[in-house]
């Protein structure tokens, strides 16, 4: 099987119009460093270095912002600088971002041009009033048009969607999950809100008319969403930070469900409940067996899963590997103590 890489290609989406209450973009402007079409080859070349030749699927992917946002003349700069690699077979397509309502025909056939594979949509609700409070400037319908002409061009779909916009609930971002999914997009993304300090939610937070998710909220959340869009066989890519902390690396969280390992703490909750619902009725000390490569997501982070389930069951609990186990799938063995 191909591995697959991405090269990430920051391009700021400066001067962007709209004022989402999450972002600090329209706070940093002047501050973020434009991105060149000679910034994409350098990029590209010094990340090629360090990838296999062989075995290997590789996207351009320029991030950061709404690319097809961006004046044409500067889209198609930048994107002609990839066309050199697509030609010798070293770069496979390019990925990129943007916004619902930036996608219409003539978009899709330029992009389609320049060998564009896969657009990822920053969704973020299906909810209308969640959007509204959001003040991202498109509907959901907007979404499920620009998911389908995406489609239709045949174009890889890519979905975005945060928790806890202010308005969202558990509920509505599972509906938000439930007509993301009916667009069978070919992966998704999940954010967690963050209150990046200077942005309008910041204010709305200070003033006492947002309250951020606490950590277990997202993490319990985020599970629950991960484990609808495994059961669609949709791919969930990343967990965690949004798209604002890549475009700026010093942005501060005020507030909010901020983890560094937020996608292992997710994994880490899927297996917590598969252990528990394992050790159910054992009653003594017990191994329990994953597959190597999982034992660090079983054991939790900081051993937060064999700590809970040894105060819950009041016995000794050990997680050990088993190469002949696959991946999610978890068995207890008590252990007889003299
Ligand atoms: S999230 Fe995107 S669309 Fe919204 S203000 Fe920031 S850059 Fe603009």
């Amino acid at each position: 099987m191909q591995r697959k890489y991405n090269i990430p290609i920051f391009v700021p989406h400066r001067g962007c119009p709209f004022d989402c209450v999450f972002c600090d973009q329209n706070r940093i402007t002047g501050q973020i460093k434009e991105t060149s079409p000679e910034d994409v080859t350098r990029i590209i070349e010094e990340y090629l270095k360090t990838l296999p030749r062989e075995g290997v699927s590789v996207e351009a992917a320029f991030f950061g912002g709404s690319f097809t946002g961006i004046p044409i003349e500067e889209q198609n700069a930048l994107m002609e600088r990839v066309r050199p690699y697509i030609r010798s077979g070293r770069i496979d397509g390019i990925r990129l971002s943007t916004r619902p309502d930036y996608i219409n025909d003539e978009i899709l056939d330029n992009l389609k041009r320049y060998g564009v594979t896969t657009i990822e949509l920053g969704a973020q609700s299906m909810c209308e009033e969640v959007l509204k409070n959001s003040n991202r400037g498109h509907s959901a319908v907007q979404t499920e048009r620009a998911a389908g002409l995406i489609k239709n061009r045949g174009f890889s779909l890519g979905l975005q969607m945060m928790t806890g916009l202010p308005g969202d609930t558990p509920e509505r971002s599972v509906h938000t999950a439930e007509r993301i999914i009916a667009l069978r997009p070919e992966c998704v993304r999940i954010y967690p809100t963050l209150t990046i300090a200077g942005t309008y939610l910041e204010k709305m937070y200070r003033e006492g008319r947002y309250r951020p998710q606490t950590l277990d909220e997202a993490v319990s959340l985020a599970k629950r969403l991960l484990l609808m869009f495994e059961a669609a066989d949709i791919k969930v890519i990343r967990m965690g930070l949004q798209p604002t902390d890549e475009i700026n690396e010093n942005a501060s969280v005020a507030a909010g469900p901020f983890h560094s390992a937020f996608g292992e703490l997710v994994e880490g909750e899927i297996y917590y409940d598969m252990m528990k619902k394992a050790l159910e009725g054992c009653g003594e000390d017990a191994v329990i067996f994953v597959a190597p490569s999982e034992i660090s997501k079983a054991v939790g982070n900081k051993r937060r899963n064999i700590l809970r389930l040894c105060r819950e069951t009041g016995h000794r609990i050990a997680v050990k590997g088993d190469k002949e186990m696959a991946k999610r799938e978890v068995r207890a063995i008590a252990v007889k103590t003299a």
